[in-house]
């Protein structure tokens, strides 16, 4: 599983203004991300947000109605061949052949992309399926499918590894375990790691970095390898009509994110995370020369569950 170095420079994948839409729906929007080699991207969403039509792109699963995916600099819209030849992945529905066994299902497998035989014997241990090669596919748990489905996106040794929501059907247990083997393959084996989950706790163990997509738009990225990732300072505003004050606050106060809580507070907070303070003395001039009533700016600590929950409660 080495790395081509001719390749290494380029992201492993771009998108550069992805979009899809269905019909009214308009599922991703203008997306545009970059994962680097090497790194555990954990693409964070709700149910709904639009993880899985984008792991379908960059896939090249489906069409894009707008916009392009590059994975290691090839195209998937014009090489697609090529440019997914370097991926292995697991997207929601996995389907094997029920009556033939895990070993059956993984010769399939090998075949196709030319792996050899140690290579599925390496798949088989890495994921812990040794004493389950002669089970038949049909008949195994949701958490050993899941797993099968691992073995299989890992025979060829791909450099990249998209994932949709790997988790599902897994035990505790086996979320750890499934967390401990990704990390090593990006540790030991500069495997670039695409995740996606709905779950903030699985992804924050995991992620070097996270990018959360709300409504088909990337809202947020976190570099979880900064030390101060762990929380911001927001500060609440507790004033009269807090929609028109939020409208004048983004004008006057540009750089920070204002956000209405439906109960009459704003919340204030810094782009940044390096917990650059929030210029409260701002914040008051700004309110209280527009002829707001300024009841109350309290200062809080917001840790990363609670900003996940705010950036994509669907407030305003
Ligand atoms: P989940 O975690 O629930 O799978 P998700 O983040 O993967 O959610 P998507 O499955 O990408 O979200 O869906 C994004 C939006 O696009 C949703 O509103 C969904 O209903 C809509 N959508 C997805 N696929 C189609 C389709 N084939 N036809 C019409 N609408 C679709």
């Amino acid at each position: 599983m080495k790395n081509d170095s001719t390749q290494s420079h380029k992201e492993a994948i771009l998108t550069a203004g992805l979009t899809k839409r269905f019909a009214e729906v308009l599922a991703v929007d203008s997306l545009d991300l970059r994962v680097r080699p090497g790194e555990i991207y954990g693409f964070l969403g709700r149910n709904g947000a639009g993880k899985t039509t984008t792991i379908r792109m960059l896939l090249g699963l489906i069409r894009p109605t707008r916009g392009r995916v590059e994975l290691f600099g090839k195209d998937v819209g014009t090489e697609r061949a090529s440019a997914v030849a370097a991926s292995g992945s697991l997207v929601e529905s996995s389907t094997f052949y029920p009556s033939l066994t895990v070993t059956e299902n993984l010769e399939i497998q090998r075949r196709l992309t030319g792996s050899t035989h140690s290579d599925l014997k390496e798949a088989v241990a890495l994921l812990g399926l040794g004493d389950l090669v002669r089970r038949r596919a049909g008949r195994l748990s949701l958490g050993n499918k899941q797993r099968l489905a691992l073995a299989r996106a890992l025979l060829h040794r791909p450099r990249l590894l998209i994932l949709d929501e790997p988790s599902n059907g897994l035990d505790p247990a086996g979320i750890v375990e499934i967390r401990k083997l990704l990390r090593r393959l990006a540790d030991e084996n500069g495997v670039t790691v695409f995740i996606s989950s709905h779950i903030l706790g699985e992804i924050r163990q995991l992620a070097d970095r996270i990018g959360i997509i709300h409504r088909g738009k990337l809202i947020e990225e976190l570099d979880m390898r900064k030390a101060d990732i762990g929380s911001t300072v927001r500060w609440e505003a507790r004033v009269s009509e807090p929609s028109r004050a939020a409208v004048l606050l983004r004008e006057k106060a540009p750089g920070y994110q204002i956000t209405s809580e439906g109960d009459g507070a704003l919340v204030i907070s810094s782009n940044t995370h390096d917990k650059a303070m929030v210029d409260s003395g701002l914040i008051s001039r700004v309110l209280v020369g527009g002829g707001f009533e300024l009841r109350a700016l309290i200062p809080e600590e917001e840790d990363l569950e609670k900003r996940f929950l705010r950036l994509t409660g669907g407030e305003s």
